[in-house]
C-alpha cells in the first residue's frame, strides 16, 4: 500500500475540539449556548442510530440537544407545525430534520419549512441557491467535511481536475459546488455516464458518493490522485463468521490505495466528518443569529 489514509475521526476530532472552545467562549462571554433540534419520524433504524450518536456529540461539545421522536404515521400537519414551533424558539439555532422521512411525507415541503438560517442540513432551496451563487449560506455537512479533509490534506486545490461520481442533491452536487468554489476543474459524473473508468483517470480528485460497494477499482484511479469515499454500503463478511456483515466505500479499497497518493478509508473516513461538520454549522448558525464573530 502506498496511499497515505486520510484519517477522518482525527480530524473530527480537530473539529469538535474547535467547536466546544468556541462554545464555552460564548457561553461565558456572551450567556448564550447553541442548541440543535433533531426530529425523527419513524423508527428507521440506521437513522435512529444516527440521531442518538448526533445527540451524544452536541452534547459532548457543550451545546444543548433536543430530540423530537414522532411516530411513523404521523401528519404532514403535524411535522410543519413542530417545525414552525422550533424556527420561533430562540434556544434553537439549527433543526435537523433526519432523512429518509416515511412515504406520505413531501421531503421537499418539509426541509423547505425550515427557517433556513437555521438549517443547518444546508438542504434548503435558500441554502442551495447561496451555494451554488457563491454567496454565504449553510453548506451540506458531508460534502463540507469532505472538503476540509481535501483543504487539510492538500492545501490549495486550485487548478485540480476533480471528478464527483453521484449527482445527488445531498452529497454530489453540493460537493461539485464546492470543488468549483475551490476553483477546480469539476466533472460531474452519473450512472448515464459514458466511459467511467476513463472520466476518473483523469482525476487529481476523486470524490465516490454512488452506493454501491466497491465500484471504483484502482486501475480507474490516476497515480497519486486524493480519493475521498462517501460511500456507505454493508455486504456479507463470511470471513468473520456466518452471517456477518462489514462496512465498505464505494472504491475498492486495497487496490486504489496502491495507487492513489491519499484515500478515506470506510469506515472512519468522511462518516466522522459529517457529524462534525453539523455541530460546526449549528454553532456558526447561533453566532449569526446573535450577531457574534462566526467561527473560521
Ligand atoms: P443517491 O442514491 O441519492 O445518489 C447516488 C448517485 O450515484 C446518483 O447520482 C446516481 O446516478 C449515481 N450512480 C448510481 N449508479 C452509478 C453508476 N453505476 N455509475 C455512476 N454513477 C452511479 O445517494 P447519496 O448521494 O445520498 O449517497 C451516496 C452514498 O454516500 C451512499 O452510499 C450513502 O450511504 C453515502 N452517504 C454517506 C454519508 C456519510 O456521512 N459518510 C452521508 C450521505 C451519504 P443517477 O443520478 O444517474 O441515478
Amino acid at each position: 500500500m502506498s496511499a497515505q489514509i486520510i484519517d477522518g475521526k482525527a480530524f473530527a476530532a480537530t473539529v469538535r475540539e474547535k467547536v466546544a472552545a468556541h462554545v464555552t467562549r460564548i457561553k461565558d462571554e456572551n450567556g448564550i449556548t447553541p442548541g440543535l433540534a433533531v426530529v425523527l419520524v419513524g423508527e428507521d433504524p440506521a437513522s435512529q442510530v444516527y440521531v442518538r450518536s448526533k445527540g451524544k456529540q452536541t452534547i459532548e461539545v457543550g451545546m444543548n440537544s433536543y430530540e423530537h421522536k414522532l411516530d411513523a404515521d404521523t401528519s404532514e400537519a403535524t411535522l410543519l407545525a413542530l417545525i414552525d414551533k422550533l424556527n420561533n424558539d430562540p434556544e434553537v439555532h439549527g433543526i435537523l430534520v433526519q432523512l429518509p422521512l416515511p412515504g406520505h411525507l413531501n421531503e421537499d415541503l418539509v426541509i423547505n419549512s425550515i427557517d433556513p438560517a437555521k438549517d443547518v442540513d444546508g438542504f434548503h432551496i435558500s441554502n442551495v441557491g447561496l451555494l451554488g451563487t457563491g454567496q454565504k449560506s449553510m453548506v451540506p455537512c458531508t460534502p463540507l467535511g469532505c472538503l476540509m479533509m481535501l483543504r487539510g490534506h492538500l492545501g490549495s486545490l486550485s487548478g485540480l481536475d476533480a471528478v464527483v461520481i453521484g449527482r445527488s442533491n445531498i452529497v454530489g452536487k453540493p460537493m461539485a459546488q464546492l470543488l468549483l468554489g475551490d476553483s477546480c476543474t469539476v466533472t460531474i459524473a452519473h450512472s448515464r455516464t459514458k466511459d467511467l473508468p476513463d472520466v476518473v483517470r483523469r482525476a487529481d480528485i476523486v470524490v465516490a458518493a454512488v452506493g454501491r460497494a466497491e465500484m471504483v477499482p484502482g486501475d480507474w484511479i490516476k497515480p497519486g490522485a486524493t480519493v475521498i469515499d462517501v460511500g456507505i454500503n454493508r455486504i456479507d463478511a463470511p470471513e468473520k463468521g456466518e452471517g456477518k456483515t462489514r462496512l465498505v466505500g464505494d472504491v475498492h479499497f486495497d487496490s486504489a490505495a496502491k495507487v492513489a497518493g491519499a484515500i478515506t478509508p470506510v469506515p472512519g473516513g468522511v462518516g466522522p466528518m459529517t457529524i462534525a461538520c453539523l455541530l460546526a454549522n449549528t454553532l456558526t448558525a447561533c453566532c449569526r443569529a446573535n450577531g457574534l464573530v462566526e467561527p473560521e
